[in-house]
């Protein structure tokens, strides 16, 4: 088996959609950053690619690199689980906290895991996910994603 763990923060900007782990939000304000700033998708991605020994999203997709502008993150996690398998594992869970003052997650939560949980082809009830508020922490302007995966060998 494999362990991989990955954090992510990207900082609330306005005018901008909100996207956390391949959903649209309803927010006054989204996440700024190179790619569309999905801090959970970031996060699940360098669990990933650390789990593996793989080099990290940074290095992968490149910030400074135009084609990664607005990219939809979705894009970052398909090529980590691509280097998983081909390394010969497969997902056993994922399991994520969010730590962000706005907006609520709870009502979020079953959509962000249905939709992640098909983004990795596992079964939803193989992603955890929890939201807590940066209390004393000042980072109120910011959304954090804290990701850890566990793999396993693959059958095939
Ligand atoms: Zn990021």
């Amino acid at each position: 088996m494999r362990i991989g763990y990955g954090w992510d923060s990207h900082e609330f900007k306005p005018g901008v959609p909100l996207k956390i782990g391949g959903v649209t939000l309803p927010h006054s304000d989204g996440l700024g950053g190179h790619s569309d700033g999905d801090v959970l998708l970031h996060a699940l991605t360098d669990a990933l690619l650390g789990a593996v020994g793989a080099p990290d999203i940074g290095t992968l997709f490149s910030p400074s690199d135009p084609q990664w502008k607005g990219a939809d993150s979705s894009i970052f996690l398909h090529e980590a689980l691509k280097r998983v398998r081909a390394a010969g594992y497969e997902i056993a869970n994922v399991d994520s906290t969010l730590i962000l003052a706005a907006p609520k997650i709870g009502p979020h939560a079953s959509a962000i895991r249905e939709h992640v949980a098909g983004l990795l082809g596992i079964s939803p009830d193989c992603v955890g996910l929890k939201a807590k508020s940066p209390e004393g922490m000042g980072t109120d302007n910011a959304a954090i994603a804290n990701a850890v995966v566990l793999l396993k060998r693959s059958k095939a």
